[in-house]
């Protein structure tokens, strides 16, 4: 399987202490393999590969780690963020909330219409109402009803009217009548994509203004879902992907690509013929199954977590000796800047925030800080006490910066170090934890 040859491609990195330009080539490779195998588009592979390997070339290699873990984790991470970073919902305003379905026949429309109305209900407290619009299919009005009454969802339906729009437009005037807070509109889908089925579901979409035009998808179809996406994106400009049949072991590599070409958040997915097997999308499990190697993924984070530690741990010894310099001041910012906000960490500590009231720590100043501290020389890091007037300005017109800004970070450090001899009291270890993982 995937993991496999991956492993076997990582094998190449292994005893490297650093990744290079040559031993990530192979890798990589295997990387853009596996993609494919996984239905990824060849253009969408190749570019995501060649900003893999951008990311990758030069960084250093952790001690516990090798090099092809180091690597895997780079590529889930760029996976991830790929696949639209975070969690996206559904827009739930308007009352009544009206989501339009679109997708082709078979893509999972109704079945889905049905596992969200249930979602809804269930878990967001909501009172949905189903909406039979394929009229083209007697079986297809009957499949919502057998649907609704699974789930204890009222469908609506005209089972004499051929006019979708009239029928919408119907079912959301009962709504309105009746206490419905949400309304899902089941539309007909074709076996390929049509003129008349997209004009009739661009007509449905004017005629009723959905707070959420769906496009279903179903996950197995590969290449052509992305094709069948950019035809509905055209016509719909959709706000986001079902992608259905994602059970077993379908990798789901259509994701990534619908995601690369039309730009749309992946909603949920259906993993399942039941009414309960519906999931949010989470872009990072999602990236896992592709690469099918959560294992590596979760090593690798440990491994970085102790990298991490064993700082806080040398830090604080130093701290103790009265040995805190510029250099480790560098490292703490670094460790800031991955974990986000100094001012939210501080915060959490009791006194904390207080000893740290003068001190503006903001993600532009990084920029400043790192120059400065650069600027330095090793005797300066280690003891900024010699750093006297003709050094401050040596260091600012190495750094680019004003004497103020350096006489800035000065006091910062001061405050710094002071405010982290008295976090060595008790509380003081949550601090240290914090800021080091
Ligand atoms: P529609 O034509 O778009 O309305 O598609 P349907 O909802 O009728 O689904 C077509 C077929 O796919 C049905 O047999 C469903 O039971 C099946 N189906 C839908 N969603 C899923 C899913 O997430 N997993 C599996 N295994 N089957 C699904
Ligand atoms: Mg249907």
């Amino acid at each position: 399987n995937l993991s496999d040859k991956l492993d076997k491609a990582f094998h190449i990195l292994k005893g490297h202490g650093k990744i290079t330009e040559v031993n990530v080539a192979d890798t990589l490779k295997e990387v853009r393999r596996a993609l494919l195998d996984a239905d990824v588009n060849f253009k969408i592979a190749k570019d995501f590969t060649a900003r893999v390997k951008e990311k990758a070339i030069g960084q250093d290699v952790l001690t516990t780690l090798q090099p092809g873990q180091l690597l895997v984790k780079l590529v889930k991470d760029e996976l991830t963020e790929l696949m639209g970073g975070d969690v996206a919902g559904v827009n739930l305003s308007g009352n009544p909330t009206v989501i339009l379905m679109s997708g082709l026949q078979g893509s999972g429309k109704t079945t889905f219409s049905g596992k969200l109305a249930n979602f809804l209900k269930t878990k967001k407290n909501k009172k949905p109402l189903l909406v039979a619009c394929d009229i083209y299919r007697p079986a297809a009005i009957n499949q919502l009803h057998v649907v609704g009454d699974q789930i204890g969802v009222e469908v609506y339906s005209e089972p004499e009217n051929k006019n979708p729009v009239e029928i919408a437009q119907n079912a959301i005037k009962h709504a309105k009548a009746n206490g419905f807070n949400v309304v899902i509109v089941d539309t007909a889908g074709r076996l390929a994509v049509d003129q008349e089925m997209m004009d009739e579901i661009a007509r449905v979409h004017k005629a009723i203004q959905p707070q959420e035009t769906l496009f279903v998808v179903d996950s197995m179809t590969g290449q052509d879902a992305v094709n069948t996406a950019k035809a509905f994106n055209d016509i719909l400009n959709f706000d986001g992907v079902i992608l259905t049949k994602l059970d077993g072991d379908t990798r789901g590599g259509a994701a990534l690509s619908i995601k690369s070409i039309v730009n749309k958040p992946i909603k949920f997915v259906g993993t399942g013929e039941k009414m309960e097997a519906i999931d949010v999308f989470y872009p990072e499990r999602m990236a896992e199954r592709i690469l099918g190697m959560g294992d590596v993924v979760s090593l690798v984070e440990r491994a970085q977590e102790q990298f991490d530690e064993e700082e806080a741990r040398k830090l604080q010894k130093k701290i103790a000796k009265n040995e805190f310099g510029f250099d480790d001041f560098l490292t703490q910012i670094q460790q800031v800047k991955k974990m986000g906000n100094m001012k939210d960490l501080v915060g959490m500590i009791p006194g904390a925030s207080k000893a740290m009231k003068d001190v503006e720590i903001e993600d532009d100043a990084f920029k400043h800080i790192e120059a400065i501290i650069h600027s330095m020389t090793p005797g300066e890091r280690s003891k900024p006490a010699i750093i006297d007037v003709k050094r401050k300005a040596r260091i600012a017109k190495g750094s680019g910066t004003k004497v103020e800004q350096v006489n800035q970070l000065m006091k910062q450090f001061d405050q710094m170090s002071k405010m982290m001899k008295m976090m060595q009291g008790p509380g003081g270890k949550n601090l240290m934890k914090m800021m080091g993982g």
